[in-house]
C-alpha cells in the first residue's frame, strides 16, 4: 500500500490538551507514518477527511504550522507545558524534509515556553541546538521492547530501540533533560528489566502504560501476533486481567527501585 502525503494549511496549532501534566499540544501533522501495530491516536482518522486511506498510511503535511503558532503566541502567554506529538509523531520521516516542527521549535524558542517532546525518531538530534534555547524542555523516547526486532515488527517505520537508545544518550550528553516512556507494555514481549537496564544512566525517570486494545487497534495487534507470535494469540485474545496489570506495575516498582530511576507514572487502562 502506498502513501498519500499532501500540504495542508491549518487554522489553528496550539490546542489545550486533557493530557496528565500538559497544558497544550502541537501537532505539526495530521496522521503518522510510523504505522505502529498498537497506536492509539487511529481515532483521529475519522477527523481527517482521509475516507480511502488507512491509518498509518496518509499524512498530511501543516505547511503554515509555525507562522499560525508566531500568530497564536503573540496574542496569548502559555501557562504550562507544550507537548509536540500527542496524535502523531511530531520526528516522523517527512520532518527530515518540510522541517515543520523544527520551525514550530524556533518560535516556541524565542518564547522560551516549557516544551516537553515524545518520540520514535533519532531524529530529534537534528534539533539539539534549538533544544538547548530552553529554559524547561524534556524529550522523551518510547521504549517498549528491549529487542530491535520486535520495535521492526510493531513500529516497522519508527528508529529501532538500538537507535533510540543512543539518542537517549547523546541528548543527555547535550544537557538536554529526558525520559523513557515504556508503553505500551506489551505482554510476553516486553521485557522490563532488560529496558531498565538499557535506559540507566540515560534518563531523569522512566513512564510506563499498559496495553489497551479498546481502542480500534485489536484486529491490527492480533493479526500482527498471530503472524509473529502465535504462541502469544490465545491470551492476546482474551486479554489481561486487573491483577495481571497490578502485579506488572508492582515489579515495575521495584525494579525501578533496584536501578535508581524515578517512575513518574504508571498509566493502567
Ligand atoms: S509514533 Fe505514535 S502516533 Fe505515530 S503511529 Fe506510532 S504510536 Fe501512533
Amino acid at each position: 500500500m502506498s502513501n498519500s502525503i499532501r500540504t495542508i494549511q491549518c487554522r489553528s496549532s496550539l490546542t489545550k490538551s486533557k493530557l496528565p501534566e500538559v497544558d497544550y499540544c502541537i501537532n505539526p501533522y495530521i496522521g503518522c507514518l510510523h504505522r505502529c501495530a498498537y497506536c492509539y491516536a487511529r481515532f483521529m482518522k475519522r477527523f481527517t477527511g482521509h475516507t480511502e486511506d488507512d491509518w498509518g498510511y496518509f499524512l498530511d503535511i501543516k505547511e503554515n504550522a509555525a507562522c499560525i503558532l508566531k500568530k497564536e503566541l503573540k496574542n496569548k502567554k502559555i501557562q504550562g507545558t507544550v507537548l509536540l506529538g500527542s496524535v502523531t509523531d511530531a520526528y516522523q520521516p517527512a520532518e527530515k524534509k518540510y522541517e515543520i516542527t523544527r520551525a514550530c521549535l524556533e518560535i516556541l524558542a524565542e518564547h522560551d515556553v516549557s516544551i516537553s517532546i515524545l518520540t520514535k525518531s533519532n531524529l530529534v538530534t537534528r534539533d539539539i541546538d534549538l533544544l538547548s534555547r530552553f529554559s524547561n524542555c524534556e524529550v522523551g523516547l518510547t521504549v517498549e521492547f528491549s529487542d530491535d526486532q520486535f520495535s521492526s515488527i510493531f513500529d516497522p517505520a519508527a528508529s529501532s530501540i538500538s537507535e533510540r537508545i543512543k539518542t537517549l544518550e547523546q541528548l543527555r550528553a547535550n544537557g538536554i533533560h529526558t525520559y523513557a516512556f515504556m508503553g505500551p507494555i506489551m505482554p510476553g514481549l516486553t521485557n522490563i528489566e532488560q529496558i531498565i537496564r538499557l535506559i540507566s544512566g540515560k534518563v531523569d525517570y522512566l513512564m510506563a502504560e499498559s496495553l489497551n486494545m479498546r481502542c480500534g487497534n485489536k484486529q491490527e495487534i492480533l493479526g500482527v501476533i498471530k503472524w509473529n507470535f502465535p504462541e502469544l494469540l490465545e491470551s492476546y485474545q482474551n486479554g489481561f486481567s486487573s491483577d495481571y496489570w497490578k502485579m506488572v506495575k508492582r515489579s515495575t516498582e521495584v525494579l525501578c527501585a533496584n536501578y535508581g530511576i524515578p517512575l513518574k507514572g504508571f498509566y493502567d487502562h
